[in-house]
């Protein structure tokens, strides 16, 4: 399915996903909509399983997987969800996963993956490094290489999130989706052009980490200095495949800055009693950032992750 990726696929990955996980809830709070001026949807990937919504995309490509493809095991890279994701797929269908982080990885997050079953191997200063030496134990152990970014089935299990979205509000005035690589931004575009052709999708990164919104300025995947806070949107490149469907369907793009993502996971935390981590709550600062473009709107925001760190919680109280 690489590079045509169609709204059939990600129907197919609702029926694969039907069996594993419900639907996400999607609730708004009238003291937060009083703050951001507009009708706020708040779409809770904070809730499943793994703590975020990548565990879609994951559970998706795992299932499609052929039975001999899953014995010879997977190698991915990641310094967050997407190895989670990847490592409890892995875990249901019974696939051997290795994930390659970084020297600089939490010791918290090499707990989760290792308690998931995945064996993690720490290597080298960056995510760079950490992808090199992927491809050299996928090549050598002969098994299946997964790209975070470019993987038509990871995109086609988020968009999942989608079709929850547009089916459960079809009158929505535009979707906020918080971008690290783009799979989620990309998927939405698919799904609102087949259930909400009228929804604006608005994709949000962090001005620190702008790979993938200069990439879509540009019209081609560029390199950017990757210096954000926020985990899930740290990223020093563009990835061509979801990059290929933004370029079409985004409405908008817009930057925040690490601080404005901090204040808008305290509001989650005070006004609608939500814990997000600072990627999860990007889409709602996208929208404090801007009051006069979704002023009196209907506006969903995903709240893509949960997975707050120690440092992060602490800094709720203000
Ligand atoms: C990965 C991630 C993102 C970014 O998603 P992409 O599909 O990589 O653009 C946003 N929020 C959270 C919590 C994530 O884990």
């Amino acid at each position: 399915m690489d590079n045509a990726l169609t709204f059939a696929d990600v129907a197919a990955a609702q029926d694969l996903l039907a069996g594993h996980l419900p639907a996400t809830p999607m609730w708004s709070y009238p003291a937060l909509d009083a703050v951001a001026g507009a009708t706020v949807y708040v779409k809770h990937e904070n809730v499943q399983p793994v703590g975020a919504f990548k565990v879609r995309g994951g559970l998706t490509l795992l299932a499609g997987l052929p039975a001999e493809q899953r014995e010879r095991g997977l190698v991915t890279y990641s310094t967050g969800n997407h190895a989670q994701s990847i490592a409890y797929a892995s875990a249901i269908f019974g696939a051997p996963c290795t994930v390659v982080m970084p020297l600089t990885a939490s010791a918290e997050k090499v707990r989760a993956l290792r308690a998931l079953g995945a064996t993690a191997v720490l290597h080298g200063p960056d995510l760079a490094a950490a992808q090199r030496h992927a491809e050299q134990l996928a090549t050598a152990a002969d098994a299946l290489l997964v790209s975070p970014g470019d993987t038509a089935a990871l995109l086609a299990g988020v968009g999942t999130l989608y079709v929850e979205i547009f089916t459960a509000r079809p009158d929505l005035d535009a979707v906020v989706v918080p971008v690290g690589s783009g799979t989620g931004a990309a998927a939405a575009c698919l799904v609102a052009a087949k259930l909400a052709p009228h929804c604006r999708v608005v994709a949000v990164q962090s001005a620190a980490s702008r790979a993938a919104y200069d990439s879509w300025r540009a019209g081609t995947c560029v390199e950017r200095p990757n210096r954000t806070r926020v985990d899930g949107l740290a990223t020093g490149r563009g990835f061509a495949l979801p990059q290929q469907l933004m370029r079409t369907g985004l409405t908008d793009f817009h930057l925040v800055d690490d601080e404005q993502i901090g204040a808008a996971q305290q509001l989650l935390a005070s006004h609608a009693h939500t814990l997000a981590e600072g990627a999860g709550a990007a889409a709602l600062a996208a929208v404090l950032a801007r009051p006069d473009t979704f002023a009196g709107q209907r506006v969903a925001v995903v709240c893509t992750g949960g997975n707050a760190s120690a440092a992060e919680i602490a800094a709720l109280g203000g």
